[in-house]
């Protein structure tokens, strides 16, 4: 599932080739991806206008058009956006035809992915509000805001950090990345991490997305750049899919275990189990 590096990485390459086109035409062949809103509400917001910016947050690519039109898209789990995608690519959801006789397709195998509107700045904050937190890759995530966000939470810290609505855009290979980093068991309840752990974690978060970001991505299944290309963090993972190899620190065999209901992988050296052994880590087998 792409998470925030790879949303960026989308969002670095296309933003040069989209941002001052018009849109001349928005086609959706699947209505599901506008629901609840009827397509043809959606393509008559956007047609005809121009787009200003190409931005993120979270994961939402956010495509602000004039006349504070903004259209929110989703990728979910498979969703990718390609630029000139050849017209027989299969899974073809939407298409986006631009001023310049350009096109950029919204291809989703799994069609989980969404195409929102909010039209004016509040209709924006609403829309953003309930559903993303802060953003890792500012200033703003430090050692202390984490600690104030995890008190009192008895949740694993894994859950945590894949909670959208406190730290925006970390998924489960970031997360297992940035815990590995921070030398952090991911079934520690966030409430219970120390102020010098909370510092670690926030610097692991930003280095892991960084390292993320330089690769262009990680692509397990379907990530795709907008020409198409793969990305490559996959080959960079420290634990994330590494079960049964050594540990790039201590030479440990990885572990997979299940945590908030993912496949989270750990160096059971690195990474102690916490003292109160929680009743949910389960180890398992294979990758
Ligand atoms: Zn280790």
């Amino acid at each position: 599932m792409p998470e925030l590096p790879e949303v960026e990485t989308i969002r670095r390459a296309l933003a040069p080739l989209v941002e001052g086109r018009v849109v001349t035409a928005l086609t959706v062949h699947d209505p599901r991806w506008t629901q609840p809103l009827h397509p043809a509400e959606v393509a008559d917001a956007v047609t005809g206008r121009r787009l200003d910016q190409l931005l993120r947050r979270g994961k939402y690519l956010q495509f602000a058009f004039e006349d504070d039109v903004n259209l929110l898209v989703h990728l979910r789990m498979t969703g990718t956006l390609l630029y000139d995608a050849p017209t027989e690519r299969p899974y073809r959801r939407v298409t986006f035809m631009l001023d310049d006789g350009h096109a950029l397709a919204f291809c989703d195998p799994r069609r989980f992915g969404t195409g929102e509107l909010a039209v004016g700045a509040p209709a924006l904050a609403a829309f953003y509000g309930p559903r993303v937190g802060i953003e890792p890759l500012d200033d703003a995530l430090t050692g202390r805001l984490l600690k104030l966000l995890a008190r009192g939470r008895r949740a694993s810290v894994k859950a945590f950090l894949l909670d959208q609505r406190q730290i925006a855009g970390v998924g489960n290979i970031y997360a297992d990345e940035a815990l590995f980093r921070a030398r952090i068991h991911p079934l520690r309840p966030a409430g219970s991490l120390t102020g010098r752990q909370c510092d670690a974690l926030a610097g692991a978060v930003r280095d892991a997305l960084e390292a993320g970001l330089k690769a262009g991505g990680a692509t397990i299944d379907d990530f795709r750049r907008p020409d198409g290309t793969y990305g490559a963090f996959q080959d960079e993972f420290l634990v994330h899919r590494r079960a049964g190899k050594p540990c790039p620190e201590c030479a440990t065999a990885i572990v997979k275990l299940v945590a908030a209901g993912r496949g989270t992988y750990v160096c059971p050296r690195c990474q102690p189990v916490p003292r109160v052994r929680s009743p949910r880590l389960k180890p398992c087998s294979g990758i």
